[in-house]
């Protein structure tokens, strides 16, 4: 199969664009009100002008490039204190802007490829994927563990695998694995099972999407499982009925809608198959008025954009052969793809809702700090840097953060309990299974 992922020395020409003009430090918005706010965690934490945000790494890059850097420990390190949040990019104006994420990626993927990348630490992450096709050392027999309820209640959940269905639900590794968000999935298929939906799952054998692998910078582990998923997903669609990927986990959803498809065959091989979150698969519900809320929830409540839901699924309008402006020049960008005013406006239908907002929200939303390994290799700047998240949805008096992420949900909760807040972390789903 024929990806197409770029190297360091494909972006080479989008490297020497940056400025170094240090605006992605700030996200701006004119209003009403007016506000700014710092974007950058790794800048926030480490210090945006001693080279650790995103100018800084793309200086780093153009070393890697020349020949007048040399991998050491600390560098790699640097490279890897980084959320690949995408604040940065939002903020940039300039004509690399498309691709700043992906600059970082790939000085990722030349440190994986050179032996020296990831850091020790998110090491076990690759060994978990290649021993047990998950990043969590979860054997196999446990990714279905949080189905038991449904077995005990007489309502089992279908494994598509043996019976068709028209609906994959397809769980991810972090609400099957990760004991603190196993509430997603359950909630997830309660409702289902109260829409009447005919839906299954993989069960044992569901393998992880591989975003984190790709977010670490190895591009091969990351291929091998995106090819198998994709090869199951047409099996199924072709052999066993389906015609719907519903999935709740951001980075889940972010991988299949944008990294698989660097891959040549990709809309072959989704042919006839819609992927799409599970907040936006229930709103489209809930529109139709096929979903009625019948409790109430007195609570209040802000939410926080996930970055694999929204900044990351912006797309760029790039002159691609000058006919427009320059050849290569940034034109643009759609937010269209980005899950900003559904989960907005499926929490604010929810009877009972006090609904308060955050300062920094939509493309400019504040990284919860765990994303592109940090969780994994930082775990104590992921939480520090989620403390800074959940006083921003405390100074709005808020009670409960809700989020549509639970990598974002896991981390987030280790904030509040760090800064010893009353914070509750939930996500969308579990409101609305409480609301049904
Ligand atoms: S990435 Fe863009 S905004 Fe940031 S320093 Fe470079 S040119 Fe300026
Ligand atoms: S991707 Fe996020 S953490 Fe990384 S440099 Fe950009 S704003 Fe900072």
């Amino acid at each position: 199969m024929k990806w197409n992922i770029p190297s360091l020395e494909e972006l080479e020409d989008v490297i020497w664009k940056c400025t170094a003009c240090g605006n992605c430090k700030t996200a701006y918005d004119f209003g009403p009100p007016p506000f700014y706010g710092e974007i950058c965690p790794a800048g926030v934490e480490y210090g945006f002008d001693g080279n650790m945000a995103s100018k800084g790494k793309i200086a780093f890059a153009r070393g890697i490039l020349d020949g007048e850097l040399e991998w050491t420990q600390d560098f790699v390190d640097a490279i890897y204190k980084c959320t690949v949040c995408g604040g940065c990019q939002n903020q940039c104006e300039l004509d690399h802007k498309p691709f700043i994420p992906e600059i970082i990626e790939a000085m990722r993927r030349k440190a994986v490829a050179d032996g020296v990348g990831p850091m020790p630490t998110q090491k076990v992450i690759a060994q978990s994927m290649r021993s047990f096709d998950n990043p969590y050392q979860g054997p196999r027999r446990v990714r279905t563990d949080w189905t038991r309820p449904f077995k005990k209640a007489k309502n089992p959940i279908k494994n598509i695998m043996k019976k068709d269905a028209p609906i994959l639900y397809y769980v991810g590794c972090t609400g099957a694995f990760n004991l603190p968000v196993r509430n997603l999935p359950v909630a997830t298929a309660s409702i289902f099972q109260k829409l009447g939906l005919d839906f299954g799952i993989l069960g044992e054998n569901e393998i992880c999407c591989g975003s984190t692998a790709m977010r670490l910078g190895d591009a091969e582990e990351f291929k091998r499982v995106a090819e198998t998923n994709l090869k199951i997903f047409k099996d199924l669609h072709d052999n066993h009925g389906v015609e719907t990927i519903i999935t709740s986990c951001a980075g889940c959803y972010r991988a299949i809608k944008k990294d698989y498809s660097l891959l040549d065959e990709y809309e072959d091989l989704l042919d006839g198959i819609q992927i799409i979150h599970t907040t936006d698969f229930l709103f489209n519900y809930f529109k139709e008025g096929k979903m009625k809320f019948t409790k109430e929830l007195p609570w209040k409540v802000t939410y926080h954009d996930p970055c694999h839901t929204g900044r990351h699924l912006i797309s760029f309008d790039i002159d691609e052969d000058g006919s427009k402006q320059w050849k290569g020049s940034y034109l643009g960008k759609s937010e269209d793809n980005c899950l900003y005013d559904i989960p907005r406006e499926m929490l604010k239908a929810i009877p009972g809702i006090d609904f308060r907002e955050m300062e920094r929200i939509g493309s400019n939303s504040y990284c919860c700090g765990g994303g592109g390994g940090v969780m994994t290799g930082y775990g104590d700047w992921a939480a520090k840097n989620a403390g800074l998240r959940i006083q921003e949805g405390l100074d709005t008096g808020a009670e409960q953060m809700i989020s549509i992420c639970p990598f974002c949900h896991y981390n987030l909760n280790e904030g509040s309990k760090r800064i010893q807040s009353n914070m509750k972390l939930y996500d969308l789903v579990e409101l609305i299974d409480m609301a049904l």
